[in-house]
């Protein structure tokens, strides 16, 4: 898998507005926010796509939701609640090769997603 731009924000080649950082993840909020908080939380080893996610990465992937909504309770988030969203490839909208859960909190968010649908 070739690197991408959060194997550089990882190894601090890049800077980042980094909320929490252990051995297995890394969080930091989004460059682009789409909503008055938005952060990523991303693994240390480099994980493609939600397609590439082994047997051996399930711990890690629940921990990364641990680690989301912790950060969320401490942004005062908790309580009037927060959307993660994990998107894969290109028709979920995957632009960066390194898997990383969004989340999304701080005002009510719309939803579904794919506004088409409601035109139908
Ligand atoms: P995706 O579209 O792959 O689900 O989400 C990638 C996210 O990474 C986007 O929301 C984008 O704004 C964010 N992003 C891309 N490059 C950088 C960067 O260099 N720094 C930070 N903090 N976020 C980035």
């Amino acid at each position: 898998m070739s690197e991408t731009i959060f194997t550089k924000i990882i190894n601090k080649e890049i800077p980042a507005d980094i909320l929490f950082e252990d051995e297995r993840v890394l969080a930091f909020k989004d460059i682009s926010p789409q909503a008055p908080i938005h952060f990523l939380v991303i693994p240390k080893k480099a994980i493609a796509t939600t397609n590439d996610i082994t047997a051996e990465d399930e711990a890690l992937v629940g921990y990364m939701h641990r680690v989301a909504a912790q950060i969320a309770a401490d942004l005062g988030a908790a309580e009037q609640g927060f959307r993660t969203v994990m998107n894969c490839n290109e028709h979920g909208g995957q632009t960066v090769y390194h898997i990383h859960l969004h989340v999304l909190a701080g005002k009510a968010l719309g939803w579904p997603p794919y506004q088409e649908r409601l035109k139908a």
